[in-house]
């Protein structure tokens, strides 16, 4: 294709997240991939540096997701969930709890982590209601918190430039402060030391409001999208213990935590602290058909599912939710781990990454390197009047030269799938490091 041709061609497409007019003056284009690699349009490999965008857990193209989807499709294309079932939604629910951490006996579907978010957030709303406390309706989140881009998940979410464009989103929401400070933890292997006490900003928000009129309080356990911001140790443990005190529910977001990525099946279980409800997706079906699943303490189902017989439980739910395709690729995906080891692996891997990835340290203008599980991150010092440019640079440079990562502002995070080998783990440093030795 000539560069107009190609210019002409993508133009329809008004992509999300994306500088359209600049993307289609250069485009990336992946066309297809294999395990840890893409391959671009143009037959350059590419190393798979962040799992796709953080779902791709066991690799790209795995033979057992891919029959599980051509079957289904070929038997049951679509069957509805409202009054309806199909046998592969109910399949894939009993097998996700049994990996679930204890207490998670039931799981709602959704098609996304932003659908997973709401579909909580109205969740615990009607939770309360259903057990006389009508008043909990107020929504707490947490400063540079990402939970999708819905208007719940916007306004829960902490990030100005998702939410300075569209008015007043939802009412009734405040916010923690993030947990990120390099001045105390710069440089942190896994949990950082210092924060803790940031957790009792809960207390402050329950002092302004009443705990009569708060709902939830919704956090990611390791905040990613927003350049993996860690909890500091205790942090988590601290705040689930004010909630649990008010009759707070506590809304773990574990779009990305989950299956695998600190080497527990869940962050839950990395953490040893456990939350209410449990929002995933991504993972769920190693990315490949779009799902998410909403996980319920046992308290929390049992609170919706105690009217009438014939009562609709909660008036809420998605044409495609446990949709057969995706159901069948989240069972696929859920031997794929299981046969693989892979809800575990990166915590045999973790030791081995965090060394490697600190490697990184010493490079021109890095100010942070951070890591848990198989997740890293670099942070750069900003350009005076150009935040945000310096990682987007490396970011291209390392396309360039065959690996993917994911910047945010002036960060950038790694998370490979994985079944990645320490080799593979070198090759990525290796590249990483060339790219940040030859940038300004
Ligand atoms: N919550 C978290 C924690 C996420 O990381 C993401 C996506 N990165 C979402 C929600 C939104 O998921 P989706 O893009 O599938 O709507």
């Amino acid at each position: 294709m000539t560069a107009q041709l190609k210019t002409n061609a993508l133009e329809a497409f008004f992509m999300p997240f994306t500088a359209n007019r600049q993307f289609k003056q250069a485009p990336r284009l992946l066309a297809s991939a294999k395990d840890m690699h893409y391959s671009t349009d143009d037959g350059r490999k590419v190393l798979d540096g962040t799992s796709g965008l953080w779902c791709v857990n066991a690799g790209h193209c795995r033979p057992k997701i891919v029959e599980a989807i051509q079957k289904q499709a070929a038997e049951l294309d679509f069957a509805g969930t409202f009054q309806m079932g199909h046998p592969k939604a109910f399949e894939a629910a009993s097998r996700l709890v049994n990996i679930a951490p204890q207490g998670f006996d039931h799981v709602f579907f959704t098609n996304s982590g932003s659908e997973s978010v709401e579909s909580a957030l109205k969740i615990a709303l009607a939770y309360h209601r259903a057990r006389g406390n009508a008043s909990k309706t107020r929504l707490i989140g947490r400063e540079r918190g990402y939970h999708g881009v819905n208007f719940g998940g916007t306004a829960v979410g902490g990030i100005a430039n998702n939410r300075k464009v569209f008015g007043n989103l939802v009412a009734g929401v405040d916010h923690l402060r993030h947990t990120h400070d390099l001045a105390r933890n710069a440089f942190s292997k896994g949990e950082p030391e210092h924060g803790a006490e940031l957790a009792d900003d809960l207390e402050r928000l329950v002092a302004l409001h009443d705990a009569s009129t708060i709902a939830a309080v919704i956090v990611e356990p390791v905040a990613c999208s927003t350049g993996v911001l860690i909890p500091p140790k205790g942090y988590l443990k601290r705040l689930a213990a004010i909630a649990a005190k008010h009759d707070i529910l506590l809304i773990f977001d574990e779009v990305i935590t989950a299956f695998g990525r600190l080497g527990t099946p869940f962050a839950v279980d990395y953490f040893d602290v456990s939350p209410d409800i449990v929002t995933t997706a991504k993972g769920i079906t190693n990315g490949t058909i779009p799902m998410g699943g909403v996980f319920l303490k046992t308290h929390v189902h049992d609170a919706l599912t105690q009217g009438p017989e014939n009562a609709i439980d909660l008036f809420h739910g998605y044409t495609y939710s446990g949709h057969p395709m995706a159901a069948a690729a989240c069972v696929g995906t859920l031997d794929t781990y299981q046969d693989e080891q892979l809800l575990t692996r990166a915590s045999t891997l973790a030791a081995y990454w965090e060394e490697r990835v600190h490697t990184l340290r010493d490079l021109p203008h890095v100010i942070d390197v951070r890591n848990i599980g198989l997740i890293g991150a670099v942070e750069f010092a900003s350009k005076p009047g150009a935040p945000g440019e310096r990682a987007y640079t490396r970011f291209v440079k390392a396309f360039e030269k065959g690996l993917l990562t994911r910047q945010t502002g002036d960060i950038i995070a790694l998370s490979p799938p994985l079944i990645i080998t320490e080799s593979q783990i070198d090759e990525l440093i290796d590249i990483f490091t060339a790219v940040l030795k030859d940038s300004d």
